[in-house]
C-alpha cells in the first residue's frame, strides 16, 4: 500500500551528490521523505514536525558509513529517534499492583475495546502473575455491558462482582473495594462505562470513583487504529481524571501506528500494551521497536 521508507529514500540520495557525511542538505531532502512517512502512518502534522527537526540535528554531520546507503543510515537514524521517543521509563507491562487488594481504573470511549482488554489484563495477571483478580463493570448505563464482563469472567476463570440493580458507579465501586479486601483479592480491575464521545457527566462519574478508590493504575483504553482522535481523547482523560498509562487496541488491524508516537509525544504518557485482536490471548506488552517498523513501514 505505502512505498517503503528505504527504498524511498535510496531514490532521493540517488539524485544527492554522495559525500563523505551526510551534510545539512542531504538530510533536509531525506527527512522530507521522512514527514511524508510519519503522515502516512497517522502522525499528527505538529509532532511529525517536532520529530523531523530533532532527528535533523541528530543526522547532520554523521559519517557516512561504507556499509550501509545513506538512505538506510538515515532510516536508521529516524527508527532509533522513533524508539527512544516511543520508550516510556521502565517496563511498561509491570503494573502497580503492590498492596493488595489494588485498585485498577480502566477508561475509555465505548466501543475502544475496554470491557475486551480488562478481561485481557485479569487473564494475564492470574496466568503470568498468580494473582486473584476480581472484576467489576461500572457501566449502570448498559446492562449488556455488565453481562459482557461477566461472561467473560466465566471465560477466563477470574471473579466478577455480583451484578446488583440499582446501584450508581461509586456504590459499586466501594462494594468492588470491599468484596476485594474480605476475598483476599490481589487486584480489582473497574471497568468504567464509555460514552461515544467524551461528555462531563461520564468525566464526573469517573472523576468520583477514582476519588473513591484512588487506583494504582488508571489505564486509558484507545482504539490505536482512530490515530489523531485518540490523542485528543487521551488528552482531555488524562487533563480530568489523570492516567497512568495507555492500552492501544486493534493494533492487529491495517493501521499503521502513527497514533502511539503522537499519543506518547504530546500526553507524555507511556503505551503500555497494544491489544491484537479479539481473543482474550490477544495482548502484549508495549514495545517500541516493533511500533517504530511499522511506522516506518
Ligand atoms: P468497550 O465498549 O470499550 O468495552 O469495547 P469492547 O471491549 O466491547 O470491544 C468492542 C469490540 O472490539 C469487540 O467486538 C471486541 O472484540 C473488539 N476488540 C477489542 N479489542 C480488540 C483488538 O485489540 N483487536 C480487534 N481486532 N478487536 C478488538
Amino acid at each position: 500500500m505505502f512505498e517503503n521508507l528505504s527504498e524511498r529514500l535510496s531514490g532521493v540520495f540517488d539524485r544527492l551528490t554522495k559525500q563523505g557525511a551526510l551534510s545539512e542538505e542531504d538530510v533536509k531532502t531525506a527527512l522530507r521523505e521522512v514527514r511524508v512517512a510519519l503522515l502516512e502512518a497517522d502522525v499528527s502534522l505538529p509532532v511529525a514536525r517536532e520529530f523531523v527537526k530533532k532527528v535533523q540535528d541528530q543526522a547532520t554531520g554523521q559519517a557516512v558509513t561504507k556499509s550501509v546507503t545513506p538512505g538506510q543510515q538515515v532510516v536508521k537514524i529516524v527508527h532509533d529517534a522513533l524508539v527512544d521517543t516511543l520508550r516510556g521509563e521502565g517496563d511498561p507491562g509491570a503494573l502497580k499492583i503492590d498492596n493488595p487488594p489494588a485498585p485498577v481504573l480502566m477508561v475509555g470511549l465505548q466501543g475502544s475495546g475496554k470491557t475486551t482488554t480488562t478481561g485481557k489484563l485479569a487473564k494475564r495477571l492470574k496466568e503470568k502473575e498468580g494473582k486473584k483478580v476480581l472484576m467489576a463493570s461500572l457501566d449502570v448505563y448498559r446492562p449488556a455491558a455488565m453481562d459482557q464482563l461477566a461472561i467473560l469472567g466465566t471465560q477466563i476463570g477470574v471473579d466478577t462482582l455480583p451484578i446488583v440493580k440499582g446501584q450508581s458507579p461509586v456504590d459499586i465501586a466501594k462494594r468492588a473495594k470491599q468484596q476485594a479486601m474480605l476475598g483476599g483479592y490481589d487486584v480489582y480491575m473497574l471497568d468504567t462505562a464509555g460514552r461515544l464521545h467524551i461528555d462531563e457527566v461520564l468525566m464526573d462519574e469517573v472523576e468520583q470513583v477514582r476519588n473513591v478508590v484512588e487506583p494504582r493504575e488508571t489505564l486509558l483504553v484507545v482504539d490505536g487504529l482512530t490515530g489523531q482522535v485518540a490523542v485528543e481523547v487521551a488528552e482531555e482523560f488524562d487533563a480530568k481524571i489523570g492516567i497512568s498509562g495507555v492500552v492501544l487496541t486493534r493494533m492487529d488491524g491495517d493501521g499503521r501506528g502513527g497514533a502511539a508516537l503522537s499519543m506518547r509525544a504530546v500526553t507524555g504518557k507511556p503505551i503500555r500494551y497494544v491489544g491484537l485482536g479479539e481473543k482474550m490471548d490477544a495482548i502484549e506488552t508495549f514495545e517500541p521497536d516493533r511500533i517504530a517498523g511499522r511506522i516506518l513501514g
